[in-house]
């Protein structure tokens, strides 16, 4: 773990094995971190905030230490990449593709905000007398980060970047499924310049070090992003103090197929949308629905580009889909398949193992599902979609918005007016249209209802790390 610009151990010795899902085999260990290691992570991430060479550095001297990150990562794309191919199963052309790419960019993008967090002058007026009254944007603070392991380079980017340049300082703590890029990225970003201790990052399961992380009272705030179940415990702990919090959880996002859609790309696309990296995505669009008289059409393309991914190990060039990340996570998304089967919705592809070892799950189709079925109304986190038909726009959108979660969807077909009055009526916090995925560092990402509170990335990813201060200063008559 990386405490204070020192790599240490955990204070018990405690260790946490890192195992290649294609394989099932353990390659190495890191340390498990405690209460005690969060609680020196965050003394350090205080004595850098305090610090002249963090807190009173020029913005623009932060930002070319924040470019430099960038350039770093660039260069050890690759070593990157396999990094996390071992880790997380992924592709290596897949990382290099999307992974590696998301995080340079937002290091990018985040490195020339630092020197335009503003401000504002308020036109307060009052009683025959002058004010002068201004708003600042000031840093949080320390902030604790937790993140999953379906994107853990791309995660702990998009939440180390904007929290630098806003001026504060991390303490975060990477999935213990997946702890090696946040590491590597760590180090990367000492050789770029960071000062000790801006970027603590402490390793750990959830329920220690994670929990350990929001209760602190040395945090100002915490970034969350993962499953809704732990998020709504984060809750409940951060309320205690009352820290800010801002969370990105899970989804259960829709694609809404039209019949005058162009047809070969809309199948595709949402083949890619719920079938790409192996389904382990929070936007995954995992609930298909399509207009009645494509249905068939749609459903059996769909299911024919699932049947041409290649299954395999990362490090294969020709693999289209990996593992799944985990023993525990191939259990849990076998075990909503057999719910599937069991309620009576009709398997179009897909189901099993694809008999291979490692942590494998074939692209999955249900049609027909029961509304209620869990695999309907649950986030599987897996290659799974389910399929159903609709005659019209009312219709679907209702169908769409009857789910707790609401982080993305997308609509194909060529009626733009449609697309755009669909897009409005959505329970969303991103809609795609003729598209599925395309995220831009500009542009904010995050759900409503129970899929999140605050937006990553953009500027209004940004001003979560900051705080507003008003100072009103009475001149005289
Ligand atoms: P998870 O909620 O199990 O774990 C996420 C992180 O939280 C891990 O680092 C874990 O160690 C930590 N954690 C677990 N229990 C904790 C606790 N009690 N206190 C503090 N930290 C704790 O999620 P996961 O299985 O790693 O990831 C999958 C989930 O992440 C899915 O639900 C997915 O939708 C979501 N996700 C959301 C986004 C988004 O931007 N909305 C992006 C990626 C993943």
């Amino acid at each position: 773990m990386l405490i204070g610009g020192e790599w240490t151990e955990s204070a018990d010795g405690q260790c946490i094995d890192v195992e290649d899902p294609a394989t099932a085999e353990i390659f190495t260990r890191v340390p498990a971190g405690s209460a005690e290691d969060i609680d020196r992570a965050v003394s350090a991430a205080r004595k850098a905030f305090e610090s002249a060479s963090w807190a009173r550095m020029r913005p623009l001297d932060r930002g070319k230490i924040i470019e430099n990150i960038a350039r770093k990562i660039e260069e050890h794309a690759g070593e990157l990449a396999l990094l996390e191919s071992y880790d997380n199963g992924k592709a290596v052309h897949h990382a290099l593709a999307v992974d590696v790419p998301a995080a340079i960019d937002i290091f990018r993008y985040m490195a020339g905000w630092t020197s335009k967090i503003g401000g504002q002058v308020n036109p307060i007026s009052g009683d025959g007398q002058q004010y002068h009254s201004y708003s600042v944007r000031e840093p949080v603070g320390v902030v604790g980060q937790i993140v999953p392991w379906n994107y853990p380079l791309a995660m702990a980017a998009w939440k180390i970047a904007p929290a630098l340049a806003a001026g504060c300082t991390i303490v975060l703590k990477p999935s213990e499924v997946t702890p090696l890029t946040a590491l590597r990225l760590a180090e990367l970003a000492l050789e770029a310049g960071l000062p000790e201790g801006v970027l603590n990052v402490v390793t750990g399961y959830g329920q220690d070090a994670g929990q350990a992380l929001v209760a602190h009272p040395g945090v100002d705030k915490i970034a969350f992003t993962g499953s809704t179940r732990v998020g709504k415990q984060i809750v409940r702990t951060a309320a205690d103090d009352l820290k800010r919090v801002t969370l990105e959880l899970g989804g259960k996002s829709p694609s809404l197929i039209f019949a005058d859609a162009d047809l070969e790309k809309a199948t595709l696309g949402a083949a890619l949308a719920i079938f790409f990296n192996s389904g382990q995505v929070c936007l995954a669009a995992s609930r298909l629905f399509v207009e009645r008289s494509v249905y068939d059409q749609v459903v059996e393309g769909i299911a024919k580009v699932a049947q041409g991914f290649k299954l395999g190990h990362g490090r294969d060039p020709e693999t289209m889909l990996g593992p799944l990340v985990s023993r525990a996570q191939q259990i849990r998304v076998l075990d909503y398949i057999e719910q599937g089967r069991q309620c009576g919705a009709e398997v179009v592809t897909g189901g099993g193992t694809g008999g291979k070892d490692g942590y494998f799950v074939e692209p999955t189709i249900f049609a027909n599902p029961n509304r209620d079925a869990s695999i309907v109304r649950e986030e599987i986190f897996g290659p799974v979609l389910v399929a159903t038909p609709f005659d019209d726009v009312e219709e679907v959108v209702k169908a769409a918005n009857d789910t707790r979660f609401g982080l993305a969807a997308n609509i194909w077909t060529r009626d733009l007016s449609r697309a755009h009055l669909t897009a409005r009526q959505l329970q969303a916090g991103v809609v795609w249209i003729n598209t599925h995925g395309m995220n831009d560092p500009s542009a904010p990402f995050g759900g409503v209802k129970e899929s999140g509170w605050g937006r990553e990335v953009g500027e209004e990813g940004l001003l979560h790390y900051t705080e507003t201060k008003t100072v009103t200063a009475l001149l005289g008559e």
